[in-house]
C-alpha cells in the first residue's frame, strides 16, 4: 500500500452512498488513523495561530468530532449546532434547502454571547446549505464569525462561493 502523506490520502470514497449515483467522501478512515487525525486537526488549526477565538461551533455530526478536538487545542468552549429536536434547552432554529425538501438546524439560545468570536467547523462543504444555516444561527445570537474550517470542499456544488458571498472567511484542506 502506498505511504499516506496528505490528509486526502486517508479519505476513502464510497460509491452509491447514501443513494445511487452519489460518491460519498468517507472521513472515518481519516479519523481512525492517529497520524491522519492529528494531521487534519493541526492543518485545520494552522490558519488561526495567534487569532483570538472565543468558541468553536461544530455542525452535526462529524463537525462535533473535529470541533471538539480543535476547541480542546485552543482551550476554548465547544457549541453544537444540531438537527431539529436534538438539543434539550431553549433553541433558535434555521431552515435550509436540501436537494429534495428542507431541513432545520438548531442552537441553544444562550450558547453564544453577543460579540464572541466564533470558528465554525465541519468535515465537508458541498452546497453550503448546512454551513450557511449555521452561520445565520450564530449571527442571530450576535456571534462574530472569524472563519469556517472544513476538511473537504466539493467545488462543483458551490458552497464555498455561497459562504464567501456572505462575507465569511473559509479555510479548506482539500478538494
Ligand atoms: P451541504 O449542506 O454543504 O450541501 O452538505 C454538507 C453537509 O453534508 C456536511 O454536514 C457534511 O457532513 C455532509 N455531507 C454531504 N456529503 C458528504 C460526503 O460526501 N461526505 C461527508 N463526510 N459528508 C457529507
Amino acid at each position: 500500500m502506498p505511504k499516506k502523506t496528505t490528509v486526502q490520502d486517508y479519505i476513502r470514497t464510497i460509491v452509491d452512498f447514501p443513494h445511487e449515483g452519489i460518491l460519498f467522501r468517507d472521513v472515518t478512515t481519516l479519523f481512525s488513523d492517529p497520524r491522519g487525525f492529528r494531521m487534519a486537526i493541526d492543518q485545520m488549526l494552522h490558519p488561526y495561530a495567534g487569532e483570538c477565538i472565543d468558541k468553536v461551533v461544530g455542525l452535526e455530526a462529524r463537525g462535533f468530532i473535529l470541533g471538539g478536538a480543535i476547541a480542546h487545542q485552543l482551550s476554548v468552549g465547544f457549541v453544537p449546532i444540531r438537527k431539529k429536536g436534538k438539543l434539550p434547552g431553549t433553541t433558535i432554529s434555521q431552515e435550509y434547502k436540501l436537494e429534495y425538501g428542507e431541513a432545520i438546524v438548531e442552537i441553544h439560545d444562550d450558547a453564544i454571547q453577543p460579540g464572541e468570536k466564533i470558528l465554525v467547523v465541519d468535515d465537508l462543504l458541498a452546497t453550503g446549505g448546512t454551513a450557511s444555516a449555521g452561520i445565520k444561527l450564530i449571527e442571530r445570537l450576535g456571534g462574530d464569525i472569524i472563519s469556517c474550517a472544513f476538511i473537504v470542499d466539493l467545488p462543483d456544488l458551490g458552497g464555498r462561493k455561497i459562504l464567501e458571498s456572505m462575507g465569511v472567511d473559509v479555510h479548506i484542506l482539500c478538494e
